[in-house]
């Protein structure tokens, strides 16, 4: 297939290409498998000893039925209680009574979701493929609904897969329809229509939903969650009709990008945050305090360390409560605290289950014929060794690849989750990954601009960076921490060839290196 899907690129300065990879330079060394750099050969990770290609890239082609196997590590062990029935499952997963084309059926259309179906396709030309999803809209980008909002993007300009990706694919999509739940014994998929689609290889990817607010009032007129373009424009008609302040609560990816596209929008803006920092999940307190300097600059009203312990209002919202007993009046509050997985449909079906649904490398669930990716999926953390949620673009992009190409029967391994992220807020870049506190760091600080980079090493790897202002380099950085290459601090400072190197442009700017906790800096 030519035309291939070409996700966008919802992370400045992460280039995702056109099979979403992550754009990096030397990822592997010659010879090495990704799976080497986990530390434990690719057979022992539940792949059918098949081994995969590099990058995940496949081994061999063309469909394959799916083997009874050992769940991978990782995957979790069933209760006791359900051996027997997991056992049937694995029996039923390896026959096809005698069909031609292998049934695979999608929970969840958006990103991991349409990634998979994207990967299947292309390997698996026969088989029949069903996408459900309980939303009505086609694939769109949720990092670009805040821009949406903004009147910067169009609803148009948020779908990555049109109408006629899925025709062109042969795709079914199954629009609002909510999978209700999934027998894995007769192997078919309860919708909420009362249909059962029988399944050959099933995709959970049915992402996350935005935790509510638990406080009075939170069904208050003008109380708004974002998640789903639902949202997005009730937020817009909302506005329309409002006048007054705006609230937003929670200081991650949503509620950060939310104040960005409200602040265009001639309104008085407060962000209340439980934490002394923006978000937490990647910035350290220099970064955050930058930002935090910028909003004030720009009129916007930041409450740290404080929390919402109510909405007042009749119908409508008319204010808001804090912890620290001062009370704001608003229109408008869009609550940003977080996500949980969408996990229903597969409770108490025998699929392991943490917070959300937990999967090897091969993004393969303990149950035969049955994978999950994206935000509904744990996968084995880089750094950490163990499943972790990963509610990121990237992981559900490459995780929603690889379950693809193994359910199209094309061994392939996932590399691991790593935590990473990228935004642009006010006109100045921040990415980072892996850990950005402890171990040896090495820092460049330029007092007098917004120049921040911070590398994290230790026990011979860089373990995080932190970059802010000049983003360089980033996609070296990222398959440094994420391929666990061995690099020495000297390396690191002093490298010019890969490209991170740090001195020439030190004495270029006059700035300094440091080793250890540093200052701040003025913006
Ligand atoms: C405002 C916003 C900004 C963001 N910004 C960034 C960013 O800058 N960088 C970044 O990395 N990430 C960002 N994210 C997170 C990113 O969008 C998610 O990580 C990504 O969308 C996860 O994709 P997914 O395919 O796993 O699931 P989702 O995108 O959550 O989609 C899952 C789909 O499955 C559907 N579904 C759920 N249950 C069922 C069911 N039982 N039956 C049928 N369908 C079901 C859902 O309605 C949804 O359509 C942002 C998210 C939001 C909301």
């Amino acid at each position: 297939m030519s035309d291939r899907l070409c996700l966008p690129r919802v992370l400045p300065g992460l280039h995702l290409g056109c099979r979403g990879q992550l754009a990096v330079v030397g990822v592997h060394g010659p010879g090495r498998h990704p799976a080497a750099f986990l530390g434990k050969p690719v057979a022992d990770r539940g792949d059918n000893g098949r081994m995969a290609a590099h990058d995940g890239r496949e081994a061999s082609r063309g469909p394959r039925p799916s083997r009874c196997r050992e769940a991978g590590r990782g995957a979790g062990r069933p209760p006791r209680g359900r051996t027997r029935l997991l056992a049937m499952a694995a029996r039923l997963a390896s026959n096809k009574n005698g069909r031609g084309s292998v049934r695979y059926v999608v929970l969840g259309n958006s990103v991991a979701g349409i990634a998979a179906a994207e990967a299947i396709r292309r390997h698996d030309p026969e088989g029949k493929i069903d996408v459900v999803s309980d939303e009505k809209a086609f694939g769109y980008s949720r990092a670009m609904l805040p821009l949406y909002i903004a009147g910067k993007k169009t609803k148009r300009d948020t779908v990555f897969a049109p109408r006629d990706f899925y025709s062109s694919r042969r795709i079914r999509l199954h629009q609002g329809q909510t999978a209700e739940s999934v027998d894995v014994l007769t192997q078919q998929v309860r919708l909420g229509n009362g249909k059962r689609l029988p399944y050959d290889r099933l995709l959970v990817a049915t992402g996350s939903a935005s935790r509510t607010l638990d406080v009075p009032g939170k069904e208050l007129q003008g109380v708004f969650l974002l998640r789903r373009m639902t949202d997005a424009e009730a937020i817009k008609r909302h506005l329309r009709s409002c006048r007054g302040p705006v609230v937003i609560v929670g200081g991650g990816l949503v509620g950060v990008k939310t104040l960005e596209a409200m602040a265009g929008k001639k309104k008085e803006v407060h962000l209340v945050i439980s934490s002394d920092r923006i978000l937490s999940q990647m910035l350290d307190r220099t970064a955050s305090d930058f930002f935090l300097r910028a909003f004030e600059r720009h009129g916007l009203h930041v409450h740290l360390q404080t929390d919402v312990t109510a909405f007042h209002g009749r119908e409508r919202l008319e204010g808001v409560a804090l912890s620290d007993g001062t009370r704001l009046s608003c229109d408008l509050a869009v609550v940003g605290k977080g996500v949980t997985p969408n996990i229903g449909c597969v409770r108490d079906t025998g699929v392991a289950l943490n917070q959300g649904v937990r999967v090897d490398t091969r993004m393969a669930t303990n149950v035969p014929s049955i994978f999950a990716a994206g935000d509904v999926a744990e996968p084995v953390d880089v750094l950490q060794q163990r499943n972790l949620p990963s509610t990121i673009w990237p992981s559900a992009t490459e995780g929603g690849r690889i379950a693809g190409l193994n359910m199209a029967g094309v061994p392939a391994t996932f590399s691991g989750a790593l935590r990473m992220n990228s935004v642009e807020i006010l006109g100045v870049r921040a990415i980072s990954a892996g850990v950005w506190e402890g171990g040896e760091q090495l820092t460049l600080l330029r007092p007098d601009r917004p120049l921040y980079r911070k590398l994290i090493h230790a026990d011979g790897r860089l373990d995080g960076f932190l970059l802010l202002g000049d983003v360089r380099c980033a996609g070296v950085l990222t398959s440094l921490v994420k391929t666990r290459a061995e690099v020495s601090v000297q390396a690191l400072a002093k490298d010019r060839d890969r490209g991170f190197s740090y001195r020439p442009r030190l004495y270029a700017l006059g700035g300094s290196i440091q080793t250890g906790e540093c200052g701040g800096m003025r913006n």
